[in-house]
């Protein structure tokens, strides 16, 4: 079972450094790219079915053929280095342990696009891998790979900018990075026009996430058709997975789609901690529905199925709920998360996340009343599909999943609190059990 392309190079000493990352094969890819036309490059990465790994699963090549040709204007990319969906880690290992391999995608990406600058914005706590990643550009602008003329090009020259991010959320939303990288307030822009058309400083813009460049390239040098080969019809190759909760090993796992999704858990990371029951998975991050036991042991992990399941693969963050685990904390969390990050322009979005968060906060509390829940219900499909950008969903998706599969969890919670004597223990229910 072949499931380490990403990964592959994670565990080997030095492989940050040049040198160990060129002896194991790095930069191979650049004299097979360099020898095709940039539009045969495209169609390559078009064939290979790669989608995107930042959470919108968006096909790679059919982005960049977005990108309009004959403009008189500079082309750029923006890798979205900007991690931070609650549960979600898988970047941060690239950028730390394989960074070299996000550089060589930045080449072929722009070779490809015909792009000759490209910024990486990198999540501003992201201290070690910041200085891994400066390095490993430092290291390539002299080994020749970037500059004023690309190592094997004909005159292809790229520059590439490492650029600190400040810390919010919304800035990995790619109009709120492309405003943060201006300048400006980090955002979101309404869509249309796309990046792809109007981008960074006015200008056609790829945004790229870091996984998915740097899977490119395995894609030259093992071609399009040995990575679609991997995989289900429509969810081709691999991801990395960030798994975290109860679990014995929590960690970055890379699987190929269409594995049975309790599986993959289970093999990569022992199972649930201590011997406990599964009570749910989060699939792709903290904006994913929840999946009950059942649901998460009977869903292949690929984009269709996750999908049919009524939740996302997402950036891959995989949390991991067990019998203990108290849902309504797990919720209060998440939205504790998004009433926070929400940049505030959006009314549904602004006052929508507030108002999720404080009453799930009292239904925790033990002052929650009869029609919270259904107050709570009412409030998420004004929510979705109202605002600029998806932050809105993310909090009204789980939050309407939350309540709808384990709805008793909130009424134990709400019928505690009015109880008489405040003393009734529902029964089923640990209401002092721990939030992921
Ligand atoms: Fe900002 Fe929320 Fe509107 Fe997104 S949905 S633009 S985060 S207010």
């Amino acid at each position: 079972m072949l499931n380490k392309i990403i990964s592959s190079r994670f565990d080997v000493p030095g492989n940050h450094t040049l040198a160990t990352y060129a002896a194991n094969g790095g930069y191979s890819s650049l004299p097979k790219v360099f020898a095709m036309k940039p539009d045969e490059v495209t169609e390559e990465v078009k064939k290979s079915g790669l989608r995107g790994r930042g959470g919108a699963g968006f096909p790679t090549g059919m982005k960049w053929s977005f990108v309009p040709k004959n403009i008189d204007k500079p082309r750029y990319l923006c890798v979205n280095a900007d991690e931070g969906e609650p549960g979600t880690f898988k970047d941060r290992l690239i950028l730390e342990f394989d960074p070299h391999a996000l550089v060589e995608g930045i080449i072929v990406c722009c070779y490809a696009v015909g792009i000759h600058t490209a910024f990486i914005y990198i999540r501003g706590e992201y201290d070690a891998q910041i200085a891994r990643l400066s390095a490993a550009v430092k290291e390539a602008y002299h080994a020749g790979y970037l500059g004023k003329n690309v190592k094997g090009s004909n005159g292809f020259a790229l520059d590439v900018v490492v650029h600190r991010g400040a810390g919010a959320y919304i800035c990995g939303e790619e109009t709120g990075l492309i405003e943060s990288l201006e300048g400006k307030k980090g955002q979101p822009r309404p869509k249309p026009p796309f990046p792809a058309v109007v981008g960074v400083f006015g200008c056609p813009t790829v945004v790229n996430n870091v996984e998915t460049l740097s899977a490119l390239p395995w894609i030259i040098n093992n071609g399009a058709d040995a990575y679609a080969a991997i995989g289900t019809e429509k969810s081709k190759g691999t991801m990395l997975f960030s798994i975290s909760g109860m679990v014995e090993r929590p960690g970055v796992y890379e699987s190929e789609f269409g594995v049975n999704l309790w599986e993959f858990i289970e093999r990569s990371t022992g199972g649930i901690k201590g011997g406990k029951k599964l009570k749910a998975v989060i699939p792709g991050g903290s904006s994913s529905a929840i999946l009950t036991a059942d649901e998460a042991r009977n869903v292949k992990l690929d984009y269709e199925s996750i999908a049919a399941a009524g939740s996302m693969v997402g950036s891959g963050a995989i949390m991991v709920l067990d019998e203990d685990t108290s849902v309504v904390k797990a919720l209060e969390v998440v939205l504790r998360f998004y009433a926070h990050e929400s940049c505030g322009q959006c009314p549904p979005c602004r006052e929508g996340t507030y108002w999720l968060y404080e009453i799930v906060h009292r239904i925790r509390e033990g002052k929650g009343r009869p029609e919270d829940i259904d107050l709570m219900l009412s409030i998420c499909p004004d929510m979705s599909g109202r605002t600029v950008c998806v932050l809105a969903d993310s909090a009204a998706g789980p939050t309407a999943s939350y309540i709808k599969k384990f709805r008793h969890e909130f009424e134990a919670y709400i019928q505690r609190a009015n109880a008489p004597e405040r003393q009734l223990h529902p029964g089923g229910v640990n209401l002092e059990s721990r939030a992921l």
